[in-house]
């Protein structure tokens, strides 16, 4: 998990991107970071997470006026459309004035037509989630809500034993599973509680992997090479020594601010491409961060400087896979690729079928075929998503 590289995200403080971080600075590329999964409810201003279960259990959005405006969007599915498509319905409810509140920048959660008898026994949860974070009791009041990013379909490249790929060969010793990897189960929008698949299946198959490769290497480990080890202090090292620098937290604030504007649930032709632009500002902030506590011993502030530093690839990787991406696939959604008779849903399968390869040296961009050919079962023919 690593949707901290945007101002709004259900992901903890802690989740910085720092094995895309140590694989990007490694020369291994970062796979599909254009596809971000943005939550619906996410609790206005503070990103926490309020679950599908509040709709599953007759949950409704309102926009200002009152009005259930789903029906309008997702005719059939409703509120229970999909996450992509309900979050692009509220930022268009936003975008287009009927927001709630004084800065009209949120839509309502209601649940308060439900028995508080059932708020009280299934969702007690967020019940508390929403007093503490939102101020109001959602048996008395509806919750506010805004669509917080939430997860990464993308990441390192792996085969289905978790093994990582480069070019089509395995990196010796290299395992990536769960979140942070790409074994692409998930295509350009993952389906909620899929990350099971991420966790057990391949978790369980890397497992594997990772216990005959130790096996078959002889006892005695190879020298270490000291360039390699030269090169691991190297950043605190820098830290250290830096003058004149740049706070943390404003270069935090900036890239998450920039990744919010320029590279959200909609996606600009031009926001993105200044995107690109701002994120290399926002990198040359990141390479003269200062630290004023230099201490040794459980230093919070070193990590959090560290922890900038993946997230910055994280976000480089993102702005300029999504800017290259000139359709719209998945959780992707470009304005200049909309939904037409030759392009369904935005999507350009003959130029775009394909994964996007983000190399840390020189941003560069590769791309590989998508496999279509599952091992055992019928292979699915792409079509039209609609609701
Ligand atoms: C609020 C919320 C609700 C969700 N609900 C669902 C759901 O209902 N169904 C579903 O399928 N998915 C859900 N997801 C997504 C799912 O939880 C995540 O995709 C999944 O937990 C990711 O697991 P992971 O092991 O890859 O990463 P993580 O759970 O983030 O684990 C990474 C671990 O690495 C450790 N770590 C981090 N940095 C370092 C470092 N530098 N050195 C050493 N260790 C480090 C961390 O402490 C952590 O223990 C939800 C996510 C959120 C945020």
């Amino acid at each position: 998990m690593y949707t901290r590289i945007f101002a709004s995200s259900t992901n903890a403080f802690i989740n910085t991107g720092d094995g895309l971080g140590m694989a990007a600075r490694a020369g291994i590329p970062l796979e599909d970071m254009e596809f971000w999964q943005f939550h619906p409810t996410g609790v206005a201003g503070a990103g926490v997470l309020i679950t599908e279960g509040v709709r599953g259990e007759g949950g409704i959005l309102r926009n200002s006026a009152g009005e259930r405006f789903m029906e309008r969007y997702a005719p059939n599915a409703k509120d229970l459309a999909s996450r992509d498509v309900v979050s692009r319905a509220m930022v268009t409810e936003i975008n287009e004035g009927r927001g709630c509140g004084p800065h009209q920048d949120h839509v309502l959660l209601d649940i308060t037509h439900l028995d508080p008898a059932v708020i009280m026994s299934k969702l007690p949860g967020i019940r508390e989630i929403s007093i503490k974070f939102a101020g109001v009791d959602p048996i008395k009041a509806p919750i506010p809500v805004v669509p917080t990013c939430h997860y990464q379909m993308g990441g390192i490249p792996t085969n289905y034993h978790g093994e990582v790929m480069v070019h089509g060969d395995k990196v010796p010793g290299f395992y990536a599973a769960g979140e942070c990897a790409c074994a692409s189960v998930h295509g350009a929008n993952r389906l909620g509680t899929n990350s099971l698949l991420d966790l057990l299946v391949f978790g369980k198959s890397s497992g594997n992997t990772m216990i005959d490769y130790i096996k078959a290497q002889p006892q005695e480990l190879p020298p270490l090479a000291m360039q390699d080890v030269d090169r691991a202090p190297a950043r605190v090292n820098r830290l250290d020594t830096q003058t004149n620098g740049v706070a943390v937290n404003d270069a935090r604030t900036a890239m998450q601010r920039n990744m919010q504007t320029h590279c959200g649930v909609f996606r600009f032709k031009d926001l993105l491409s200044e995107g690109v632009d701002k994120i290399t500002e926002v990198e040359k902030m990141v390479q003269q961060t200062e630290i004023s506590d230099k201490s040794k011993v459980w230093n919070t502030a070193r990590t959090e400087a560290l922890e900038l530093e993946n997230l910055i690839e994280v976000a480089k990787a993102t702005m300029i896979s999504a800017n290259a991406r000139t359709e719209s696939r998945g959780a992707h959604v470009r304005d200049d690729a909309p939904d037409t008779p030759e392009h369904p849903n935005g999507r350009d399968d003959q130029n775009w079928l394909k994964h996007t390869l983000w190399y840390r040296d020189g941003n560069r961009l590769e791309y590989k075929p998508v496999n279509m050919k599952p091992l055992s079962v019928e292979t699915i023919a792409l079509k039209t998503r609609s609701y």
